[in-house]
């Protein structure tokens, strides 16, 4: 998709100009891959606002043939210490003016080297900025990934895979397993699975636990498709549930809706996270949801924005994004629900389809 990446390179000249340089020097890698396709291991970019007539691409000689598919549109400097090559390229010719670089992804050590050849200008995530709204190519890899997911769980539950002996390790192998058959490249993360007392750990690892009768299973997990991560969590209760079960799952599903609600174009990031977080404080557990109420997703599986009481920034179209609350009571269990979805005018787009109602196996 070479017109994409030209268009998300004009997008980003669009900010040179504000961020006071002639150029760019990028250096993450995601960054690279995201204006340019390039998806091999080492890479930089020099950005000129001029045009892409004077922006240079540079990768190591392992990956000429591999340059040579995935970045067609752009002159290419083989050289293995690619930053380095392009900032004394831009230092000898002088035609690219006042040079930022991504402060944020460089060590200091490397800053020092560079900067000693030509004095670059720290200009930090300026490409994370343009990486918060999604393009439309960008929402189908997420929506791909989002259903390789949601199929894999659906498989999952059809084949009994949910019962009493079988470990979190077992349920995390095999989730991932069929997200694979469902066109993942990997797991988006390490995936988690968590069984009775467990589930009351956000982040829980699987451990051989096997699942009881009456034990709550959270399972938070992900598919990746083009780079794209999804992000889910259900939590469904083995047997019948006990009623504080009930009344537990009952407020994380009514405090979810009310944050996939608040997520409309123009909303505080903060007030977004309020949604939600006041449903559960209301009902006398706003001590037992300590996390934030979810993050972008893209080409990392967090990027921003953050939902967080005290995050700053508001929602535009096109932000692809999780609401995920929370209920964890320590020695019993907790819940969680989480989707991804798109900020859209009017209501957002579910991405995450399977149901959110209390599923008993
Ligand atoms: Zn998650
Ligand atoms: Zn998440």
């Amino acid at each position: 998709m070479p017109e994409t990446h030209g268009r998300r390179r004009g997008a980003l000249r669009t900010l040179l100009t504000g961020a006071g340089v002639d150029a760019l020097l990028v250096t993450d890698l995601l960054n690279i891959r995201y204006l340019t396709g390039f998806t091999g291991s080492n890479a930089a970019l020099l950005l000129h606002a001029e045009g892409d007539g004077k922006t240079l691409f540079c990768t190591d000689g392992r990956y000429t043939t591999q340059a040579a598919a995935e970045v067609p549109d752009l002159e290419t400097v083989v050289d293995r210490a690619s930053a380095a090559a392009l900032v004394a390229k831009a230092g000898k010719t002088k035609t690219y003016g006042r040079v930022g670089f991504e402060s944020q992804h460089v060590s200091v050590e490397t800053y020092e080297a560079l900067n000693a050849q030509l004095p670059l200008k720290r200009t930090p995530g300026l490409v994370e900025r343009l990486r918060e709204v999604k393009d439309e190519a960008e929402i189908e890899a997420l929506r791909q990934a989002c259903a390789a997911a949601d199929r894999a769980l659906d498989d999952l539950v059809a084949a009994g895979g949910l019962r009493p002996g079988r470990t979190e390790l077992d349920i995390a192998r095999d989730l991932e397993n069929r997200m694979l058959e469902h066109g993942s490249a990997a797991p988006s993360f390490a995936s988690i699975i968590a069984a009775g007392a467990h589930s009351a750990i956000p982040h829980h690892q699987p451990t051989h636990a096997e699942l009881k009768r009456g034990d709550f299973v959270k399972m938070d997990f992900g598919a990746t498709v083009d780079g794209y991560h999804s992000d889910m969590t259900r939590t469904f209760v083995l047997g019948e549930p006990a009623d504080w079960q009930r009344e537990v799952y009952e407020l994380v599903h009514a405090a979810q809706a009310a944050g996939v609600a608040a997520v409309v174009p123009g909303a505080e990031v903060s007030d977004v996270d309020a949604a939600a977080r006041g449903v559960i404080a209301d009902a006398g557990h706003g001590e037992h949801f300590a996390h934030g109420l979810g993050h972008g997703v893209g080409l990392q599986i967090h990027e921003a924005p953050s939902f967080a009481a005290t995050g700053v920034g508001t929602l535009a179209a096109g932000m692809a994004v999780t609401v995920e609350p929370g209920v964890y009571l320590a020695g019993r269990g907790g819940v969680r629900i989480e989707d991804t979805l798109v900020v859209r005018a009017g209501e957002p787009e579910l991405l995450t389809l399977s149901t959110k109602n209390l599923v008993v196996v």
